[in-house]
């Protein structure tokens, strides 16, 4: 289902768990303007496969805020709660291909062996379910053990041998510069569990195929997660976009902004009487 198109498509796609605050102003604006350099479009997206964080009021509360900015975008707004199948799918070809395995580590079992940390700083899985043997497995899946699906990073990364992406920056028109991917350093990531059959990695890359994005523009902190992407897009024969990481909108304390750690929202601002010109200033564009 993937989307052939000759002009640029970008992408902004909030996750609907709370409100937006000034860290997604600036990138949500930043992306709107990179469409406008290269002469595309930006698409909205609804990242919502979190079916227990996600709330219907966070997504009516994006679109208002967003519109407020003076933003607007093509309708149908993808929303992934809608797309299940697709990833299941994707999934699924990962599992046929012998690239998925169950884990059933609880998670203070993995933080008790971990083997150092990702770039995240959570604890780097260990290992420990990849070699469970065949009976195993099928007796723990029939018992309906807690279950997580893993894909095996070592095995793809032997699958697809060297692996590059194309990056540019700081701005979205500057020269491309193909760079080495380094999935190992997240270990073996989880990509589908009991009851959601996808994770944020697999679903960003199959609706980045899906609608088509030809360039993505996201946060530094976001930046080290682009190797599991492009290790998922040669597995599954999909496009990889072209990367571009922003800079982070920090609090006094030096700190990133999160929904989180209770970041003022843009909600909050705007009651307070900010207007959309005074979020550009704040975030300097
Ligand atoms: N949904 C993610 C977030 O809200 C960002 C998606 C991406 O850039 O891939 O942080």
């Amino acid at each position: 289902m993937s989307k052939q198109s000759s002009s640029p498509v970008l992408r902004f796609a909030p996750s609907p768990n709370g409100l937006l605050h000034l860290g997604h102003a600036f990138s949500a604006l930043y992306t709107w303007q990179a469409a406008s350099l290269l002469g595309g479009t930006a698409l909205l997206r609804i990242e919502d496969i979190d079916a227990e964080r996600s709330k219907p009021e966070f997504t009516a509360a994006i679109l208002s805020d967003l519109h407020w900015l003076g933003l607007d975008w093509p309708e149908p707004v993808l929303h992934q709660s809608q797309h299940m199948d697709a990833y299941a799918e994707a999934g699924n070809r990962l599992r046929d291909h012998g690239l998925l395995y169950p884990c059933f580590c609880s998670r203070s079992e993995i933080a008790a062996a971990a083997e150092g940390t990702d770039p995240d700083g959570a604890p780097l899985y260990p290992g420990t379910c990849r070699h469970l043997d065949r009976g195993e497995q099928i007796t723990r899946l029939e018992r309906g053990d807690p279950v997580q699906f893993r894909l095996d990073t070592a095995k793809a990364m032997d699958r697809v041998g060297m692996l590059t992406f194309t990056v540019v920056g700081p701005l979205v028109t500057d020269r491309p510069q193909v760079r080495h991917a380094r999935p190992e350093r997240w270990g073996d990531v989880v990509l589908q569990r009991k009851g959601t059959p996808t994770s944020y990695h697999l679903s960003v890359v199959v609706d980045d195929a899906a609608q088509g994005i030809t360039h993505v523009t996201r946060g530094r902190d976001m930046e080290a997660a682009t190797d599991i992407h492009v290790l998922l897009q040669m597995l599954l024969g999909l496009p990889s976009p072209i990367y571009n990481f922003h800079r982070l909108i920090l609090d006094d304390a030096g700190k990133k902004l999160a929904k989180s750690r209770g970041s003022e929202s843009l909600r909050g601002l705007r009651e307070q009487g900010w207007t959309p010109e005074d979020v550009r200033r704040a975030v300097g564009l």
